[in-house]
């Protein structure tokens, strides 16, 4: 039992769904040092939604409202971590809902899908072929899913298979806390924040914004200057912590 007074609450008590949820087989042994990595980045940009991160959620929401065919890529993290902001995201975006595993089991495939439609995601499933151009398990998805898609959010995302996304000409939105990590350079947009942070930023916006502001940040989206951004708030903050 985590004492909700420890200063580091939310993170134990996040620490501790990732390693229930590992035990039960949703997240990858990987996964759970994926998630360090994520952390480490969330302390040097403060644990909190950047001014840019803002901005950048805005932008995805825009993205995802007006796509012809958007996509929210779900891997085990995410799904631990956030099936019920998935679901509220899908809602209020009209994405599909479909997952995407590295480490790949039918299995866990379908324990993936179990949890996201006990939280309310109306979960796209079916035949999933080999159709992305990676060589690795990453490359099975659905051709009426992600195959087709041309907006796919992929929140916590491997370098390779943003990249290959982004080849086959699709506008890949990434969330990441590493400015710095190849998915967040080739991204389309990338929102440095942490996913529980930024997913229901990106639904509120959708909610909010308006047809002719959809226009306007679709047509500035500037993931060098996003990135940059990132990078000066950490920056600033490693200067403070030396003052
Ligand atoms: P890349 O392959 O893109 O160069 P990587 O190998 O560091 O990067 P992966 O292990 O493939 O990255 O994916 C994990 C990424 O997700 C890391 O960059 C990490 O910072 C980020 N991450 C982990 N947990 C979270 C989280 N909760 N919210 C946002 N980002 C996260
Ligand atoms: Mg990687």
């Amino acid at each position: 039992m985590i004492p909700d007074k420890h200063p580091r609450y939310h993170s134990l008590v996040t620490r501790e769904k990732l390693a229930q949820c590992a035990r039960s087989g949703i997240v990858s042994l990987e996964g759970l040092t994926a998630h360090g990595r994520g952390e480490a980045f969330d302390y040097l940009i403060g644990e909190r939604t950047t001014e840019s991160a803002h901005i950048a959620a805005r932008i995805a929401a825009a993205m995802l409202i007006s796509a012809r065919h958007p996509v929210i890529s779900v891997n085990g993290n995410t799904a631990a971590l956030a099936a019920q902001q998935i679901a509220s995201l899908q809602k209020a975006s009209g994405a599909i809902v479909e997952v995407n595993l590295f480490h790949r089991t039918e299995k866990r495939v379908q324990q993936i899908e179990e949890l996201l439609r006990e939280t309310g995601s109306d979960v796209f499933s079916g035949e999933a072929e080999r159709l992305l151009p990676l060589s690795h398990d990453r490359a099975w998805c659905r051709r009426k899913g992600m195959y087709s898609a041309d907006v796919v959010l992929v929140p916590l995302e491997d370098g390779d298979r943003c990249e290959a996304l982004v080849r086959m000409g699709k506008t890949v939105i990434a969330i990441d806390l590493n400015p710095l990590s190849r998915t967040a350079r080739s991204a389309t947009l990338t929102i440095v924040d942490e996913l529980t942070r930024a997913l229901p930023g990106i639904t509120s916006a959708c909610k909010e914004i308006s047809e002719p502001e959809c226009r306007q940040l679709t047509e500035s989206v500037d993931n060098h200057y996003l990135l940059s951004e990132a990078i000066r708030e950490i920056t600033l903050r490693l200067c403070h912590a030396m003052d």
